[in-house]
């Protein structure tokens, strides 16, 4: 017994690693990443060897040391430790999330031969040089960009849903690839195949030898862990093959600030990256009822065509409660950051995003007379439906079967995945997304939009139809960008906005939250490498960089009272 195993406890809030002599039994098995069973406390609790030492040569007291249990299953590989301890550091966590994400979930003995088919060749010039961001059309299924990865090797490819992930499997298996779903497949993903594909804790996956990791439509929001660690499989995924020095391609319709400011000039554009559906802009402003009621006469001659099938989004939370001049009817914007400004008492505009303030007076005529705008949406569906004088269902995350004689359906975000195709998707309101007091508001109107584009994209059998955007602010950049084709001015003004703010990826951020808050803020404001916002039970912590972030945020003493750490939190 003269090794010594360092293990992760399996044990809610517990970090430090504890040691364990190994015994000779167990030698060849209690290897890094091995489930293992180990005594604590008087109780036996599972766990994973994080590192193995020589007793001799490290300098802890192995008279003290109690020997490990069992070794229950293989574990994540050397690899996958290692990238989780960098983990850890990037989101300020324990390890533990990271150990569970990366293991399997019964327990496997061993490994299998590997099962590989011989590669394909290259058309990708990314490839050579890193990687890269590559642009593909908003109905794109990106199985080109996998196919073409498949020249440098086996393949670990990630997409926002486990349900795309069964169709990515199923087509590479068609084309002959041996190909593993993770985590259903996780020991032949970790024994070796050519195509390991999941959604984003895939890119935990043991797989050993890769050649290249591809990240499919990296701005979608489900590719980051919502509870804390909020690690985001985009960042993994970069990181792992920078250490194993493989290209990483990310494909996106509508790439993120973060994606692009990696990327830099390595980006190249898929042959159907510009196949975007039309796109009609619908200036609320021009409406007589433009401060009250979503159904414009644009949109009430659309739905009065009742051959179109026609799916409206709105969604309801967290709407930006936006002012607007009286007089000339422009929405009250921040001048440093673009989201909307609220009047919460007379004589003042504050941005919610941001905090900025300035007197109440109009930007675009001088005037001091603002007004708020409030969109009755309670009787949305009944108005929708005196407009388009047929059937309107509401679609609500609780809806069973869609009534298959109505062709108007209404609801948030949900209803584009409910339904599959339509003839036109409006968005009543895209300015509640765009000017969102969230750092990463517009990316996420992109996103709405890019899924709205998928519903009306041509297919064999029907035609293609059309995206409609009501709004507000017909001049912001993203939404001429959309109706032009060109988002390059969009994305060079939401660059320069980050850049001064220095909000991901050109800082970096983090939202403290929970009981133990206040006494963490009060830590936190001594430190010099952060800057510390917000009120005593939702703090943003913001430094230069995530290094930098994630000293302060470890520093933090430990603490009876429970404390939440989001690191780039999508939703802040
Ligand atoms: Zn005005
Ligand atoms: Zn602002």
């Amino acid at each position: 017994m003269s090794r010594i195993a360092r293990v992760v406890v399996d044990v809610t809030g517990v970090d430090k690693p504890f040691d364990y002599l190994i015994p000779d039994a167990l030698a060849a098995q209690a290897v890094v990443g091995a489930r293992v069973r180990v005594p604590l406390h008087r109780r036996e609790v599972p766990g994973w060897v994080m590192s193995v030492l020589d007793a001799p040569a490290s300098d802890v007291d192995t008279e003290k040391l109690l020997p490990l249990a069992k070794v229950t299953s293989i574990g994540p590989s050397t690899e996958i430790v290692e990238l989780a301890e960098w983990a850890a550091e990037r989101w300020a966590s324990r390890r533990r999330p990271f150990f569970v994400s990366a293991s399997p979930e019964r327990r496997i003995p061993r490994l299998v031969a590997p099962r590989r088919t011989s590669s394909s060749t290259a058309a990708e010039p990314l490839l050579g040089t890193g990687g890269g961001l590559v642009r593909v059309g908003p109905a794109s299924s990106a199985m080109h960009v996998v196919e073409n990865a498949m020249s440098c090797g086996p393949v670990l490819v990630v997409v926002p849903t486990l349900a795309r992930a069964r169709r990515v499997a199923a087509e590479c298996r068609r084309r002959g690839r041996t190909t593993a779903l993770y985590p259903d497949d996780w020991a032949s993903a970790a024994s070796g195949v050519d195509v390991v594909v999941g959604a984003r804790s895939a890119v935990w996956s043991s797989a050993p030898q890769l050649g290249a990791i591809v990240v499919i439509d990296e701005h979608d929001d489900t590719l980051q862990e919502e509870r804390a660690p909020t690690w985001h499989a985009r960042d993994v995924a970069i990181e792992r093959a920078r250490r194993l020095g493989v290209p990483c391609l990310l494909a996106s319709a509508v790439p993120t600030i973060a994606a692009r400011a990696w990327a830099g000039t390595r980006v190249t554009d898929a042959p159907d990256a510009n196949q975007w559906p039309p796109v009609r802009v619908i200036d609320r402003n021009a409406d007589e009822r433009w401060a009250s009621s979503l159904v414009t006469s644009a949109l009430i001659e659309l739905l009065r065509d009742h051959s179109k099938r026609v799916v409206c989004v709105l969604n309801v939370k967290g709407r930006a409660r936006s002012v607007a001049c009286d007089a000339c009817r422009t929405v009250a914007r921040c001048e440093v950051c673009d989201a909307g400004m609220t009047e919460p008492d007379a004589g003042r505009l504050v941005c919610a995003r941001c905090a900025a303030e300035r007197p109440v007076v109009c930007l675009a005529c001088g005037s001091q007379r603002m007004r708020s705008i409030r969109i009755g949406i309670s009787r949305l569906r009944d108005e929708l439906e005196a407009a388009a004088g047929r059937p309107v269902q509401e679609v609500k995350p609780t809806t069973g079967a869609l009534d298959p004689r109505v062709s108007v359906f209404v609801g948030t975000e949900a209803v584009l995945h409910r339904v599959d195709r339509a003839d036109a998707v409006v968005f009543l309101d895209l300015d509640s997304e765009l000017l969102a007091p969230r750092f990463r508001a517009s990316e996420q109107a992109l996103d709405l939009v890019a899924h709205g584009a998928r519903l009306v994209a041509p297919s064999a059998s029907v035609a293609g139809g059309e995206l409609v955007i009501q709004t507000t602010v017909p001049d912001h950049e993203l939404i001429s960008g959309l109706a032009s084709g060109d988002l390059t001015a969009y994305v060079v003004a939401e660059t320069a906005r980050r850049q001064r703010l220095r909000l991901p990826p050109f800082g970096a951020l983090a939202e403290v939250s929970g009981a133990g808050a206040a006494e963490a803020a009060a830590h936190l404001r001594g430190s010099l490498l952060v800057e510390v916002a917000g009120d005593e039970d939702r703090l943003l912590v913001r430094a230069a960089s995530w290094h930098a972030l994630s000293e302060a945020l470890r520093s933090l003493p430990k603490s009876r009272q429970r404390v939440r750490i989001a690191v780039d939190p999508a939703r802040a």
